[in-house]
């Protein structure tokens, strides 16, 4: 009775990130003992400031314009314009409701073949697919990290036909943990200005760096090339808030280009709701204790996910190290043998493994466009030990107690220690 289009066939699927976390909270509420790294989602409480400012907006019910609030914006531009010091202006400001679709909307402003990274985060993939376009990924391997190098890049940009060409990156990259360096970042903008490549640049965990304030823009080199992606969802912990921003060149083709999301969002969400408007203006003006707030959940996000990478390290499994945000990639090629004779030949059935003998959730290399033969995992970091919301303000008190991170983490972490337990009689297992 419903004729689906072809698109919906067995190829495309549900986001494998989304799944995993409702197949998590099935074996939660069956009473499954879980350890949760399938899902990476920002779990610190809401800061008391934005709750407030949310209440004190609950009335405003009007719709607002497609391109966002006007005052919103302005804020917008001001932190931008702080945070990755170069000029950007309202005009260049586009909110949506969330990175997710404003990504998806831009995709399908321009039509252009879509050049990947390996690896590359879930969405990027299939919403090209969704739309008919062509999705190259260019290829990398765990021996070297998963570095992005501009030969490769190159090697795949030869192979491809002559047309319009978007290259999506990713830094701090979901679900490597890898950060660009600036010197590259001002190397890639210069490959990609010489042929005209559009660069979307996705910085929503740009907040979340585990050195510095902020991570450097490509924006910053390559300003007339670049569209730059962010939101709350990531270092304000707003995921649900569903706060999206897109910041255009300041160009004719910049103005063109807004013209045409404007369009998309006009005719597919209108806007976004108007007290989380009204509300996210005090998440972008800088507030003094807002800002301390920041720093001190992304010194917890470091913490914890290096703790996590060094004890892997240790057990002598292959990981990305973290640079930012709260991820890794974890390889278990070393295993393959005995991991193929217990049927595991590909990062499916690895992920698939681990959920069943040692109760962890992870998500196979293959939803990042790893090859499916590769031994590759996601690990999140940010669910353990803050499943609750109590959980999570407990994790932040007792950072605030101001021990030395050992201390924190062995005193309040009993779900990563457990998770570390569980890799080493894994490994222990394989290896025996
Ligand atoms: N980009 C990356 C790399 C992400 O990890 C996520 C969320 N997991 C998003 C974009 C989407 O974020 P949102 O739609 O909440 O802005």
């Amino acid at each position: 009775m419903f004729e689906l289009s072809a698109k919906f066939d067995k190829r495309l699927e549900p986001s494998p990130t989304l799944q995993i976390n409702e197949r998590v909270n099935q074996l939660w509420a069956q009473g499954h003992d879980l350890y949760h790294l399938g899902f990476g989602e920002s779990r610190f409480p809401v800061h008391p400031k934005l709750q407030e400012a949310l209440r004190a907006n609950a009335h405003q019910k009007s719709y607002l314009p497609a391109q966002g609030l006007p005052e919103l914006r302005v804020t917008i531009a001001d932190f931008y314009q702080r945070h990755l010091g170069f000029a950007t202006h309202a005009e260049q400001v586009m909110i949506g409701p969330g990175s997710k679709a404003l990504i998806f909307a831009l995709q399908m402003a321009m039509q252009a073949d879509l050049i990947l990274p390996t690896p590359s985060w879930v969405s990027y993939a299939p919403q090209a697919e969704l739309l008919g376009r062509n999705v190259y990924f260019v290829p990398g391997s765990m021996a070297d990290q998963y570095a992005f190098s501009l030969d490769a890049l190159d090697e795949t940009v030869a192979k491809i036909g002559n047309g319009p060409k978007i290259l999506l990156i990713n830094s701090p990259n979901n679900p490597s943990g890898q950060v660009f360096e600036p010197a590259f970042l001002e190397a890639l903008a210069s490959y990609c200005r010489k042929r005209e490549i559009v660069l979307l640049s996705d910085e929503i965990y740009s907040l979340v760096d585990h050195q510095k304030q902020a991570t450097t823009s490509i924006a910053t080199y390559y300003p007339e090339g670049t569209v730059v992606l962010g939101g709350l969802s990531k270092h304000l912990s707003l995921g649900g808030w569903r706060v999206g921003v897109a910041l255009l060149p300041k160009s004719e083709a910049g103005a063109q280009l807004m013209r045409a999301l404007k369009i998309i969002a006009s005719e597919i969400w209108s806007a976004l709701p108007a007290p989380i408007q009204y509300a996210a203006i005090t998440a972008y003006a800088d507030d003094a204790e807002i800002a301390g707030y920041v720093a001190e959940c992304r010194k917890i996000h470091a913490i914890r996910t290096k703790h996590l990478w060094s004890w892997l390290v240790e057990l002598g499994i292959d990981c990305t190290e973290p640079m930012g945000a709260f991820y890794m990639l974890a390889n278990f090629d070393r295993w393959r043998e005995p991991l193929a004779a217990q049927g595991v030949t590909t990062s499916v059935d690895l992920a698939n493994y681990l959920l069943e003998t040692e109760k962890i959730a992870t998500l196979p290399g293959t939803a990042f466009g790893i090859p499916t033969a590769e031994l590759s995992i996601r690990l999140a970091t940010s669910y353990l030990d803050m499943e609750t919301d109590e959980k999570a303000e407990s994790i932040l008190s007792a950072y605030r107690l101001g021990k030395n991170p050992e201390h924190f983490m062995n005193e309040h972490h009993p779900a990563t220690k457990a998770t570390i337990q569980r890799f080493a009689s894994f490994v222990d297992g394989v290896n025996s």
